[in-house]
């Protein structure tokens, strides 16, 4: 290398940290000529290269022209520095304090190269269900401390051999500093395992693992039998990066079937794994959104409506227009889905409602009664990360459930959190968060937190997520709802805790998520949250900042019979809205609706409602949703949480402009809007015959037309301020669509990277506490 004419920094912001970029960077510098060093700080990269201008300028276009796979380049400034006389590049180890806090990556799906090798017979790592690189495989979830580094993972017991170690060592190889990297002599293996069932003539065969012991006897490859098996209709659990999945043949409605029974999952719609996306197309109408989704390092499970000639059973979600696909992320995937050869049933490995499990000793145990084999490995998941959800809302992708793929990755902040926080999230889909600095660290998917598993795993993710991000909060958020675990578990702490209120919580973490203050009008609409006055919210519009709010709008209560009995009973909903509307007594035409239900049983619940007897009243929007599908689709229950509500959602007529009418009362404050005029219209509608695909569109337009109307009101008072929109009702495409359109004049901003649902609010409750123990004096409220 020639002595340098020219020198350029080079700062390079984005995901450029723990996806190998270090070392490309390296490389393309050597093939240009160019000298100097890379190191990480914390806000990225930068880059400190000299040489000559045209090997310069080559260096430029070069990093420019291909990153790593996993890296997002989001920001990048060149400027000219003084020459040094040096004649290498050199990778910086940088100080400790200028490390980016998060040193551990999110774990990355299996990149281009590596699926190459495992294809290819004439290499070393054929059909090597671990083989990875820097720019792909595990780290998260087998990551046993912080910094992230092969001896802090569960990588740590396998020693590399020599051809590995030279990978390892050698800057320009694709390996370099590949911290899971292995491979058939020295890395993890397979082994299947045979379950016990109630046949007593079924033993325990182990292959692969014993394979190891037993030099020079053959024994079929784990990978090719867990197939046969599962050609043959059998449920096969499978360790996959975040836990094990309970894979089966998804064109048979048998093999299907028999997997919801044993798991005891009703309705609920199970993903589906296929091998590319060729076959993703076949299965499911793919926007150029949805690809980028289903192609992401992340690689989310995508939701998309199923083509009608799907060859997929059609029990993998019954009643449900939509599925939820994904595309191979492990090569351990890779080689199932090709040697199975059709698209597999791929769901979290559990008994509904307990955490997925990820050891194997559990896998064993729990899974016994479910799967007829265990294919599993000796690589331990430290960390259970379940799937990321992901869909497409508006023409732009948006994450519902956070985890795999995009846990620990963190959420900007515009406004630094001087007191590192812990927010404990809310009840259902649980995700908590640690903040500190401009960095919030939304943690992995837990699920509902309603029992003791769930709430010890829940416990266990928090604790070690702190040490992995390394932030000791100082203070704790929780939700108001005094029952929910997450907050009991807040009052363990001897921090100080801060009680947020679920919708200001929600409306926050969108703010976040677009770098907003605020004041705000927010909209927050969700099935339900504890309100300041110990009722239940879920219609709301507020005026709000990261440490207050204001109701500005609300919807009229809904009489809720038994409470959350009335949620999976959703016909309790229905009838409770045509007894508000019609002033407790509904037309014949209306007693047409709810066939499914009894007369008793109708007249009971009306004894109920008018006595106010167990009525709790509820302003969710998902209420709503609930209680209009319940009525026009004539559902008395719900499978699970909120299918009525998606039913509604689905059968809606895409381009129906229809509309009902709606009342505003204005002399109350909050304002209320009021949907009972749209509750008589509908069933006027259903006399006169109108499709019932069209009375679901105009139940939408109708809700969005409210909001219209609400915002527009609040904006006369408040002025105009950015809106932003929250809350699980915004997953409903159609909702978030024609609330959009509705508010002309107000641009809308809509989650995308956190989820507008539960699982993405305790990013709003440690913003919000945060600004409330600090006493941020934010403008106007
Ligand atoms: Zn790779
Ligand atoms: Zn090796
Ligand atoms: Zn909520």
């Amino acid at each position: 290398m020639g002595t340098a004419a020219e020198g350029r920094r080079i700062r390079i912001r984005g995901t450029v940290q723990g996806v190998g970029f270090r070392p490309w960077v390296y490389r393309v510098a050597v093939e240009n000529g160019v000298c100097g060093r890379v190191r990480n700080d914390s806000s990225g990269v930068t880059i400190d290269a000299f040489g000559d201008d045209a090997s310069l300028s080559a260096f430029e276009r070069a990093l420019h022209a291909a990153p790593p796979p996993a890296a997002r380049i989001a920001d990048y400034q060149a400027t000219t520095i003084p020459p040094e006389p040096v004649t290498s590049f050199v990778i910086e180890h940088s100080a400790p304090a200028a490390e980016c806090r998060v040193s551990i990556p999110p774990d990355l799906a299996t990149c281009d190269d590596c699926v190459r090798d495992i294809l290819d017979p004439t290499n070393r790592r054929y059909r090597y269900a671990f083989t990875n690189c820097t720019n792909c495989g595990p780290r998260f979830t087998i990551a046993t401390d912080a910094p992230y580094d092969r001896g802090a993972t569960t990588m740590a017991p396998f020693e590399m051999c020599g051809p590995c170690r030279r990978e390892y060592e050698d800057v320009r190889d694709r390996r370099f500093h590949a911290q899971p990297t292995a491979c058939p002599d020295c890395g993890p293996r397979l082994e299947l395992v045979r379950l016990p069932d109630d046949a007593p003539a079924s033993t325990v065969r182990t292959n692969g693992l014993g394979a190891r012991a037993a030099v020079g006897r053959r024994f079929r490859d784990p990978i090719e039998e867990a197939a046969d098996a599962i050609v043959h209709g059998l449920i096969v659990a499978v360790k996959g990066i975040g836990g094990f999945h309970l894979a089966c043949d998804a064109t048979s409605e048998e093999a299907v079937a028999r997997l919801r029974a044993r798991k005891h999952r009703d309705e609920k719609p199970l993903a589906v794994m296929v091998p590319a996306l060729a076959a993703a197309e076949a299965v499911a109408v793919l926007t150029p959104a949805h690809r980028d989704l289903l192609q992401a390092t992340e690689r989310p499970i995508v939701l998309a409506d199923r083509r009608v000639d799907a060859a997929l059973a059609v029990s993998i979600a019954p009643r449900n227009r939509q599925v939820g696909v994904m595309l191979p992320y492990t090569p351990l995937h890779h080689l199932l889905l090709s040697d199975v050869g059709r698209p597999l049933v791929m769901t979290s490995g559990n008994l509904s409602d307990e955490p997925i499990a990820f050891t194997n000793d559990d896998a064993l145990q729990r899974l016994a009664g479910i799967a007829d084999y265990v294919l599993l490995h000796d690589r331990d998941i430290h960390t259970r990360c379940d799937d990321s959800v992901a869909m497409v809302v508006a023409g732009a992708p948006l994450l519902i459930r956070r985890s795999r793929g995009y846990v620990p990755r963190s959420v900007t902040l515009t406004t630094p959190v001087t007191t590192p926080v812990l927010a404990t999230g809310a009840l259902l889909k649980n995700t908590f968060c640690l903040a500190s600095g401009t960095q919030a660290f939304l943690g992995p998917h837990i699920g509902d937190l309603e029992n003791l598993e769930t709430y010890e795993s829940y416990r266990t993710a928090m604790e070690r997520f702190e040490r992995f991000v390394d932030i000791r909060p100082a203070l704790i958020a929780c939700d108001m709802h005094p029952d929910y675990m997450s907050t009991m578990y807040a009052d363990t702490r001897t921090e100080p805790v801060v009680r947020v209120q679920h919708h200001h919580a929600h409306v926050v973490s969108a703010m976040a998520e677009h770098g907003i203050d605020g004041p705000v009008i927010g909209i927050a609409y969700d099935g339900t949250g504890y309100g300041t006055d110990g009722t239940s919210w879920g219609g709301e519009i507020l005026l709000a900042t990261t440490a207050h709010f204001e109701r500005l709008a609300t919807f009229r209560p809904i009489a809720l019979v038994g409470g959350d009995k009335a949620i999976r009973e959703p016909w309790r909903i229905a009838l409770a809205l045509l007894l508000d509307a019609y002033d407790g007594a509904p037309p014949a035409a209306a007693d047409r609706l709810l066939a499914s239900v009894s007369a008793a049983d109708r007249q009971t619940m009306t004894q109920l409602v008018q006595g106010r007897v167990q009525v709790s009243l509820a302003r969710g929007v998902g209420r709503y949703f609930d209680g209009f599908g319940a009525l026009f689709l004539d559902r008395r229950r719900a499978a699970y949480e909120g299918q009525v509500a998606l039913e509604w959602n689905q059968v809606a007529d895409r381009l129906s402009r229809r509309s009902y009418p709606f009342d505003v009362h204005e002399r109350t404050r909050p304002l209320e809007l009021d949907l009972r005029p749209a509750v008589r219209a509908a069933v006027d509608d259903v006399v006169k015959g109108v499709p019932v695909g069209t009375i679901a569109a105009a139940f939408h337009n109708t809700i969005a037309a409210a909001t219209a109307a609400a915002v527009t009101r609040a904006a006369a008072i408040v002025g105009p301020l950015p809106v932003v929109a929250s809350g699980g009702c915004f997953q409903n495409a159609l909702l978030a669509d024609a609330v959009r359109a509705s508010l002309t004049g107000f641009p809308l901003k809509l989650h995308a990277q956190v989820p507008p649902g539960d699982g993405g609010i305790a990013l709003g409750q440690a913003v919000v506490a945060h600004a409330i123990a600090s006493g941020h004096d934010d403008r106007g409220l």
